[in-house]
């Protein structure tokens, strides 16, 4: 077998981390790796999980501490959990939001909002400058749905 083709996103993330002055371990690379291509929402424990699987021997402290330098340079972005839990996916250029699957953690953005009104009201209501909103609806995805009648 030859190598797998590399990914654009992946070489864009290590370019950036080898910016910042980040050195490319192989443990570190296997994190990178797969937070980058994700579609779902990983949690570091999730994430160690997954990149064990490219590098055994990886160990939970280094996760979290790439997880740290990738948020850091926004390349990751924290998703809130109904559990509590940090959990992470990919960062999205521009004015996105998310859409979160329940059951099976698929991650997906959708742009476009009609929030306009409804912050102004909020405004005029509390007195606050509103600068940015952050909107995140969970539910299930298709793959996960469940008969509504
Ligand atoms: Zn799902
Ligand atoms: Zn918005």
């Amino acid at each position: 077998m030859t190598e797998c083709s590399s990914n654009p996103i992946i070489d864009e993330w290590l370019g950036r981390l080898q910016a910042a002055g980040y050195r490319l371990t192989a443990p570190r690379k296997a994190v990178v790796e797969t937070i980058a291509t994700s579609q779902h929402v990983l949690s570091p424990q999730e994430m160690y999980e997954q990149a064990r699987e490219r590098y055994p021997a990886l160990g939970l402290v280094t996760v979290y501490r790439t997880v740290e330098k990738l948020d850091e340079l926004g390349l990751i972005q924290r998703v809130h959990q109904p559990s509590g839990c940090h959990a992470y996916i990919p960062a999205a250029p521009g004015h996105q939001h998310l859409l979160i699957c329940q059951s099976c953690g698929r991650a997906e953005y959708f742009s476009g909002d009609r929030l306009d009104a409804l912050m102004e009201e909020v405004a005029g209501e509390s007195g606050f400058q509103i600068q940015d909103h952050w909107l995140q609806l969970f539910g299930k995805c298709r793959d996960c749905g469940v008969n509504f009648s």
